[in-house]
Order: structure tokens, then sequence, then C-alpha cells
């Protein structure tokens, strides 16, 4: 039988985020979303406990405990693992606020890329900095093998030369994953990636974006110019394998887009219960005795919302829970990230229409899920694309024949 509720082991984690969410992150949300590329100072200590929680612990509190162990083999029944109790912790902190949580020092996507494939070694080496992940170039986008920075061994160096943009935490982190081609001639196998230190001489900052949304996260542009990085700074195998394809670089997002789904999930929820609370102050009742097109329009709306939401919310606790009892889950991380992203913008402005001009002002924080809402329908794969893997595992199609 499934279970829905939140497992019992995992309520004081929930419990202890959602306090962050409440006393940390909403008092400050609007703060730096005015001063835009402003470090929010308030996180340093809450990152360190954070980093806190996580020692010793093999449950992930915020974005980067995601790491495949050889017991997440699917043996020995069902096991809760770190990947679900991230996502549970990252909806709570995400319902506070989804720019402060992509701000957390050690929390980058580029942490999690590492704790999905860096061996022990690295893991050692490169464990407890903070990691962005850099793979977008002004001509690589949604097809990511269109990648055109490159890595030339030299000796016991790589060097890495091409453009990074759109890099999330990228002026604020220790360090950078770079996704660079070994040999464009042989495609997408070719694509590895590799740590950078942010203050290696060869990585030039270009610019800070500014932006619709998330605008306490900073996005930086950067340029790589004969950066000299360690043999071992490559993550995973420096083999190309023509078979596997992307496969070794694509694991990472397994891991990486149920976490995203899990902020559309935290920024959805925010919404739909400052609505609530609206529809309470103005005497509006919600039946869930009675059904939704027999109330008034704006509730009949408001449930059909939740129900987007819900489902959101379940195809992210699965595409997590697979990747705990070690079940392939790449449709399911797919699904989850195209249909959160998607539910996260349409509850987030439906609501802004329910409230009418509370929704649209700036006095209350609405506005701004709405506009934080849109990227996460963006990053780690635009829904589009997200519905065409989907569609390509669906149908057994290559991306060659489906494209
Ligand atoms: C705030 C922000 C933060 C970001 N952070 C990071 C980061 O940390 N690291 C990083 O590497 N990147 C990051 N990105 C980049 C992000 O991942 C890309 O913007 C995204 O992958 C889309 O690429 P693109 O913008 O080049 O759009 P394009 O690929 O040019 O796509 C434009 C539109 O066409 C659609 N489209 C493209 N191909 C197809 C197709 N085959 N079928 C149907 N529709 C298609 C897309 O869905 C999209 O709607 C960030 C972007 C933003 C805005």
């Amino acid at each position: 039988m499934i279970n829905l509720e939140t497992p019992k082991k995992f309520k004081p984690l929930v419990g202890q985020a959602n306090q962050v969410a409440k006393e940390v992150f909403r008092p400050i949300s609007r703060k730096y979303d005015l001063a835009e590329h402003t470090y929010p100072k308030e996180l340093d200590m809450l990152a360190s406990l954070i980093d806190g929680m996580n020692e010793g612990s093999e449950s992930g509190a915020g974005a980067a405990g995601v790491r495949r162990t050889s017991k997440d083999n699917g043996e020995g029944g069902n096991r809760n693992g770190s990947n679900l109790s991230t996502v549970l912790s990252i909806i709570e902190l995400c319902w506070g606020d989804v720019g402060l949580l992509l701000s957390m020092p050690r929390q980058g996507l580029g942490n999690s890329a590492i704790a999905s494939v860096a061996t022990e070694e690295q893991l050692e080496h490169y464990g407890g900095k903070w990691a962005a992940m850099a793979i977008t170039e002004p001509e690589a986008g949604s097809d990511s093998a269109a990648i055109r920075a490159t890595a030339e061994l030299d000796g016991e160096e790589y060097v890495l030369n091409g453009e990074k943009i759109f890099v999330t935490s990228g002026d604020r982190a220790d360090l950078i994953v770079v996704w660079a081609s070994l040999d464009r001639s042989k495609g997408r196998a070719a694509i590895k990636s590799f740590i950078v230190e942010r203050d290696n001489p060869g990585l030039k900052l270009d610019r800070l974006e500014h932006k619709l949304g998330i605008r306490a996260s900073d996005t930086a542009n950067f340029t790589l110019q004969d950066c000299r990085v360690p043999k071992d700074a490559l993550l995973g195998s420096p083999e190309i394998d023509t078979k596997q394809g992307f496969g070794g670089a694509m694991q990472t997002f397994d891991n990486t887009r149920p976490l995203v789904a899990a902020m559309a999930v935290g920024v959805a929820r925010a919404s739909l219960e400052e609505t609530r609370e609206r529809f309470a102050e103005a005497g509006v009742e919600i039946d869930y005795a009675v059904p939704a097109l027999s109330q008034p329009a704006a509730i009949a709306r408001f449930l059909e919302l939740e129900a987007e939401y819900e489902a959101a919310r379940l195809q992210t606790l699965q595409a997590a829970w697979m990747a705990d009892n070690g079940k392939p889950n790449s449709l399911q991380a797919s699904m989850a990230k195209a249909k959160a992203g998607r539910t996260c913008v349409d509850v987030s402005l439906g609501c802004i229409e329910l409230c009418g001009t509370v929704g649209y002002a700036e006095n209350e924080l609405l506005e701004k899920w709405a506009r934080d809402a849109k990227i996460l329908d963006i990053f780690e794969g635009t829904q589009q694309i997200q519905l065409l893997i989907v569609a390509r595992q669906l149908l057994g199609k290559s991306s060659a024949e489906l494209r």
C-alpha cells in the first residue's frame, strides 16, 4: 500500500526547515528581492547550521544531499533516503523563499553534481565547498550537446576554453562545475564536467545578470581563457564512450531535476496558502465535501489549482523516492520537473488572479512568487525539453529520432 504521509523520521527535519522558512527567509524576502546582487549575510549562520544537520546524517537537509550509495540498489525493501529528505526540506524552504534557498552557501546544483558522480577522493578534496554549475553557453541552452567549450589535456592538467552564461551562484560559489568537450568531433559522449576553483586566474567574470525573479540569487557570465585545472578535476570517467553517449553527464539530472521540481512545489504551496487566507478573510469558505463546480467560481478555480499542485507534489516525491531505492528514475525526474515547473507558474499566476489587487501589489509576496516561479520552468531543462525526454522514453525513440 502507498503511504502518502511524510515519513516519521523526516518530520523533525521538515519542521526545522519550515521554521527556517518562516523565521529567517520570509522576513528578508522582499529586502533581497529589491537589493539585487547583494549577498544575504543572514544566510551564513544558517548555512553552518545546515552543515551541522548534514554531518553524520544520511538525510540531506539542504540542496546538496543527493549522493547515491551502493546501498541504494533496491535490495532489502524500500528505503527513504537522502533524495526524499532533501526534496521535503527544499519544499519547505522554498515555501519561504526560493531565491534565498538558491543563495545558500554549499547548497548549489554543482554540489548535487559532485555528490552524484564524484569519486570518494574528489568528494574528500572538494566536499564542504560551495559549487555552482556551468553548462549553458550563448549557442548551447536546451541543446547541451552543442556545447563549444573545450578541455584539452596538457601533461597533468586540462586546459579549458570557452564561454559560460547564466551560472547560478557563479559569483559567490567556491567552485564552478564546468561542462566542456574533450573532443568536439566525437559529439555528446566527449562532454565531461570539470571542477574549477572560482579564483582560478583563467576564469574571468564578465557580468552579473539583472532578472525577473529569484533576484536574491546571483547569476554570472564567464569567459574561460586557458583555464588550467588538475587532471583529477574531471568528474567521472575521462573515457569517451560513444556507446554510453551523454549517459554519464545526464546521470546528474536524475538527481537534480526532482530538487528543482521540489522548489516549484514549495513556491506553489506558498501561493495557495496565502490565497486560502485571503479567502478566509473575505468570508469565502472552501467546502471539500461539495463538488467544485457547485461552489462559487473562485473556489472551483482554487480547487483546480490545488489539484494540480497535489499532482506535482506526488510526482516529485515519487522521482526522489525512486532515486533513493536504486530504481532508474530519468522518466519520473523529467515528468516531475515538467509538471511542477508548469504548475508553479499556473498556480502562482492563478492566485494573483484570485486575489486581485492584493495579489498584484508589492505589499504582499504573491507578485514576487509569480516572478520567482518562471525560472523553475526553465533551468535544469525547460518544460518543453522535459516533455521531449518523456516522449522519447515512452515511445522508445532516440534523441536523433525525436528532436
Ligand atoms: C535565472 C537563470 C539561472 C540559470 N542558472 C543556470 C545554471 O546555474 N547553470 C546553467 O548551466 N544554466 C543556467 N541557466 C540556463 C538555463 O538552463 C537555460 O536558460 C535553459 O536551459 C534554456 O536554454 P536557452 O535559454 O538557451 O533557451 P533555448 O534553448 O534557446 O530555448 C528557447 C525556447 O525554445 C524551446 N525549445 C528549445 N528546443 C526545443 C525543442 N527541441 N522542442 C521544443 N521546444 C524547444 C525551449 O523550451 C524554450 O522555451 C539559467 C537560466 C536562468 C534564466
